[in-house]
């Protein structure tokens, strides 16, 4: 049972670098799995094909998110924007005929950037050289005292270097991370768990190489994660060419550092899930439920990250009904909150749903951005969203990721892998006729963690982290052609598995979250 455990938090590794495994190495690809048409394919073919003709004709699924980047605007958790964009899409929902729309209120963190900036001091040779840095605060993180930090630099590329140095040359100072980039998930543990880990050796601040692959001067926010048990200390993001620059000449003598940010955190704000239906003819108590994520950072507009997302599953609700198919089961729509700082929503609806559980059929979230799909990835194995930090005085380096064998999983799962290979044959007109393995979403987690089947778009995945959480991430890289596909896939596979005779398997497993 212990490898067998051990197999599949590797499948769970793989399932959530979906969107990300597919960014670094080719090698790093998660294995696709063909379509194999069977007897769903045969009787979804006229539905399928009426669904798929509507959603690539159909332009108002590109309009709405249209609408909510540039008219709402960026939506952090506690900003007005966030409620704006909450009654707005509630007012969506019902102009498009889904029943029971209501809002779950939640409970968010208000987090509040403020002002900020950092330069760094360095020997030219002309004399001292002072040159700002391109930075953006993590999400959560403290401010400076007022007037701000000013420090020396002690440059590490990952935890194994910081672990190895004397607490002498760590107190006081700012340490700078550069693990280079080696995908989402190393470059994100970083960023989340590199703050507390600095303060544990008493250092006063940290900056870390923003999570991408592409170097633009570009700073990258994401949220940070204190331990509690540390002092917590100011943290931002800076550039891939200011870590790089700062690591040039940390080689060559001391470079000082001043930062200054005004971050601080605000009373919690009254938000919510915003959620939707199609209630089933026969199975109404069963649900498939699809969905992303409402917040965004408090840069850009939210447009890939998430409003692609939300809109893109949106549409292919709507459209189910437009078209007046009718569901044997519950389709339901969510627009989680407060993913990015928290993920109150996610878990305010594992609470709302209690012990109904067992009804929860499929559970499809689309937090990947909206470029061209592939296919279907499916996951549900629970395990850990991220990879876990590596051990005191282990080199962080790429994880390896064992292949995927199909043979090794349970009868129950294979025929799901079969069930889903039958269900994408029905979707090679739009070349997103393929399943991976590794599909879900930190929304979706916490009742994924509980054997919720989970499933998200397996898409090119060339672009998602050039934008993510940064000023960039605005309406015009989201390809409307690409959102139209995804839109097709999502409502083709969301009817189906609503519809259909059987359900998949999902498997319980714990979500270190
Ligand atoms: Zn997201």
């Amino acid at each position: 049972m212990k490898r067998f455990a051990a197999l599949m938090t590797s499948v769970a590794l793989l399932a959530t670098q979906s969107g990300v495994a597919q960014m670094g190495a080719p090698g790093e690809r998660p294995t696709t799995l063909a379509a194999a048409p069977g007897p769903l394919a045969t009787k979804y073919k006229a539905d399928a094909d009426r669904i798929l003709q509507a959603a690539m004709n159909d332009n108002d699924g590109y309009a709405a998110l249209a609408y909510l980047t540039d008219h709402i605007g960026k939506r952090v958790s506690g900003s007005p924007q966030l409620n704006t964009a909450i009654a707005w899409g509630a007012e969506l929902m019902r102009k498009a005929g889904l029943q029971n729309v209501q809002v779950q209120p939640v409970m968010v963190p208000r987090w509040v950037r403020g002002n900020e900036s950092a330069t760094i001091q360095y020997k030219g040779e002309a004399g001292p050289i002072t040159k700002p840095l391109h930075m953006l605060g993590l999400g959560m993180s403290v401010g400076t005292p007022k007037g701000g930090i000013t420090a020396p630099v002690v440059f590490v590329h990952d935890f194994a270097e910081l672990d190895a140095l004397p607490d002498a040359q760590v107190k006081g100072k700012v340490v700078v991370y550069n693990p280079g980039w080696h995908g989402y998930g190393i470059g994100s543990m970083y960023r989340t768990g590199g703050p507390s880990r600095a303060a544990a050796r008493g250092a006063a601040a940290v900056l870390v190489r923003s999570a991408t692959g592409l170097a633009l001067q570009i700073p990258h926010t994401g949220t940070l994660r204190y331990d509690e048990k540390q002092p917590k200390i100011p943290s931002a993001a800076i550039s891939v060419e200011d870590a790089l620059l700062i690591e040039r000449l940390a080689k060559e003598g001391p470079v000082t550092v001043h930062l200054e940010m005004e971050a601080h955190m605000e009373p919690d704000v009254k938000a919510g899930n915003l959620l939707g239906e199609i209630v089933g003819s026969e199975h109404p108590e069963q649900v498939v439920v699809l969905g992303g994520h409402i917040d965004s950072w408090d840069v850009g507009q939210g447009a890939q990250d998430d409003g692609s997302g939300i809109m893109a599953t949106f549409e292919a609700v709507s459209l189910i009904h437009k078209l007046g198919l009718k569901p044997k089961r519950t389709i339901r729509i969510v627009f989680w909150v407060n993913e990015e700082n928290g993920g109150a929503g996610g878990r305010a609806y594992r609470q709302w749903i209690g012990d109904r559980i067992g009804d929860q059929v499929a559970a499809i979230e689309m937090d990947g951005g909206a470029e061209k799909p592939l296919g279907i990835g499916y996951g549900g194995f629970g395990g850990p969203r991220r990879p876990a930090p590596p051990a005191p005085g282990a080199a962080a380096s790429s994880a390896t990721r064992p292949g995927f064998d199909i043979g090794t999983l349970t009868p129950e799962e294979q025929r799901s892998f079969a069930s889903l290979r039958d269900i994408v044959s029905l979707l090679g007109a739009i070349g997103t006729d393929t399943v991976s393995p590794g599909g879900g979403g930190s929304d979706i987690g916490p009742i994924v963690a509980d054997g919720v089947p989970a499933l998200s778009p397996h898409t090119v995945g060339e672009h998602y982290f050039d934008w993510h959480h940064t000023e960039a991430d605005t309406l015009d890289k989201v390809d409307p052609d690409s959102f139209k596909r995804n839109t097709a896939m999502l409502s083709v596979v969301a009817y189906v598995l609503a519809d259909m005779d059987g359900r998949l398997a999902g498997r319980k497993g714990e979500v270190r979250e």
